[in-house]
């Protein structure tokens, strides 16, 4: 039997083990998912030690996505993000991967949304970085506006030195006009999580955008419903964490994902 698991802390609310659970059933993988609550500093050693026990791959979360990445061979676009939140513990040293990065492009292809033109990304903590770096690299023009400009600034200097596309800083008082002309909104803010608030105005919506929101508690946010009123594509941040997790899956076994299998546990449970 392999083993798979979650590291973080706290990790009891995670939505990962039915999701990966659900994968294994579909495929007839034997297989299980376990999760592993380290204390708060220990994120490396848990790697580590997990890697001594045989456990085949681990999804990383709150604390440690940073923590890790002293454990791994970070793949270059997890470096760049500066966060790993999968590991592939069966080489040697440990692969890492940030599939929420890869996640938030791969929710916009399942909705056959182009990957081109110009991204606006609202937030610059970890989503953010995640969302910036992966549109940039598909070549994107990206405009980051954050809360604390400072540290827009500091993500879309990073990401314009690297490959793809460009990459500006913005606070939140410029978004109407960087909304504007723009093909893609990602919210990347924890604004709207469990609480019915928006961190766009809904008049800077229109129906030439897709919104993709990465808060997925509650599935359907006040942001998206005013851009579905706006006449928006909306792609819901459901998708993301799916799409985060089956690239986890296809890295961690080769195997193409049960996506819809995933889809259904984890919508299930949302
Ligand atoms: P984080 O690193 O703590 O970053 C939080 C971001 O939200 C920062 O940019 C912060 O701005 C901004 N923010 C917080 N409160 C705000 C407010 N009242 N007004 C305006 N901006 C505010 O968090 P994270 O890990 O990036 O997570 C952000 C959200 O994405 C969470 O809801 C999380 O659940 C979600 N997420 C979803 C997925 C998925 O798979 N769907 C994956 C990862 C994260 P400042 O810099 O100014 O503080």
């Amino acid at each position: 039997m392999q083993v798979y698991g979650l590291v973080g802390n706290p990790v009891e609310h995670s939505l990962s083990p039915p999701m990966h659970e659900a994968a294994y059933e579909a495929t007839g993988l034997d297989a299980r998912y376990v999760t592993f609550e380290p204390p708060e500093d220990e994120g490396a050693v848990a790697v580590e030690s997990a890697a001594t026990l045989g456990v085949c791959g681990l999804n990383v979360t709150i604390p440690f996505k940073e923590q890790v990445l002293s454990a791994v061979e970070p793949a270059p676009l997890a470096e760049r993000v500066g966060a790993v939140n999968t590991v592939d513990l069966r080489t040697d040293p440990p692969a890492g991967y940030n599939t929420d990065a890869t996640g938030v492009t791969r929710a916009l292809a399942h909705h056959g949304v182009a990957l081109e033109g110009t991204a606006v990304v609202v937030g610059a903590g970890g989503a953010g970085r995640a969302a910036a770096f992966a549109l940039a690299d598909a070549n994107m023009t990206v405009r980051v506006a954050n809360r604390t400009r400072s540290r827009a600034e500091e993500l879309a200097a990073a990401v314009d030195e690297g490959p793809g596309g460009a990459a500006t800083a913005d606070g939140l008082a410029s978004l109407r006009g960087l909304l504007a002309d723009a093909d893609v909104l990602v919210n990347a803010t924890s604004v709207g999580m469990d609480e019915d608030v928006s961190p766009v105005p809904a008049g800077a919506l229109h129906a030439d955008l897709t919104v993709l929101d990465a808060v997925y508690s509650p599935v359907e946010t006040r942001l998206l419903r005013d851009a579905a009123a706006a006449g928006a594509t909306t792609v819901d941040g459901a998708w993301m964490l799916l799409y985060q997790g089956v690239e986890a899956f296809e890295r961690w076994t080769g195997r193409e994902a049960p996506v819809d299998a995933m889809n259904d546990a984890l919508r299930a449970r949302l």
